[in-house]
């Protein structure tokens, strides 16, 4: 294949270009934030287990506290009674008055079961409390690192879709002119191996960085300067400049 020499050498700026299409592409589909927000969303998922197993606790001993407070209650309130009886004078007979007594005592007794059996409940509500609190902030920290992550992706998405948006811009202004058998071979080229066209560059081929050989590089400097030439190695359309070393 011949082309002018010219429309070879801009071959280098689209193929510089489409290296930029691919990175963004890249970029876009591989963004850091989503592996790092994946990770931090299944130790929350852990975490949240955890949290969830603590609220259950800390709620049941709630109930439990709110159920010993009652029955403390409910005694003292049994207890003020018989007293009142006692302090009205509604109990006459001294054998009555023994056995209330006795019964006050027996009252006493059960009161400071109840009390020690609720102070057991608050010290391990108090202890469930913080616990559920503590993976309560665990989890919400990792909420915020959450956001604040999807927040950068936003960000570095819509960057890289503005410079992808411009590179595909300067790519179509750039191929304008060139003529289609060139560009048809450039983009096949490029389809297989990813780089279509590359400098040959001090002897070395810039696709794929491998020195020319002797025999390529005496043919290469006895074909035309329209003459399209492409690496054995690799394929790619070399592009021919000063900087050669023919
Ligand atoms: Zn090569």
């Amino acid at each position: 294949m011949k082309a002018d020499p010219f429309a070879q050498l801009k071959l280098l700026d689209v193929a510089e270009i489409d290296a930029r299409i691919l990175q963004q592409r890249h970029t876009l589909s591989h963004l850091p934030e989503t592996a790092k927000i994946t990770a931090l969303q299944a130790e929350r998922k852990k975490i949240d287990d955890s949290a969830i197993d603590a609220r259950t606790t800390r709620d049941d001993l709630a109930v439990a506290q709110a159920k010993a407070e009652k029955d403390v209650e409910a005694v003292r309130l049994r207890r003020s009674k018989e007293q009142q009886r006692i302090d009205a004078g509604q109990v006459s007979h001294p054998k009555d008055l023994e056995r209330l007594q006795a019964e006050l005592a027996n009252i006493d007794r059960r009161i400071a079961v109840l009390e020690d059996e609720e102070l057991v409940v608050m010290e391990q509500l108090e202890s469930a409390t913080a616990t559920a609190d503590e993976f309560d902030a665990q989890v919400a920290q990792l909420d915020a690192q959450i956001a604040e992550l999807a927040a950068a992706r936003t960000e570095r998405a819509a960057t890289t879709e503005k410079e992808l948006a411009e590179a595909v811009d300067d790519r179509r202004v750039t191929i304008a002119g060139l003529p289609d058998d060139l560009l048809g071979l450039y983009d096949q080229i490029r389809a297989r191996s990813g780089i279509g066209a590359a400098e040959l560059r001090a002897r070395q081929c810039g696709g794929c960085r491998l020195s020319i050989d002797a025999g390529e590089l005496s043919r290469i400097r006895t074909a035309l300067v329209a003459d399209v030439v492409r690496h054995e190695e690799c394929g790619v359309i070399l592009v021919r400049t000063s900087e050669s070393g023919l």
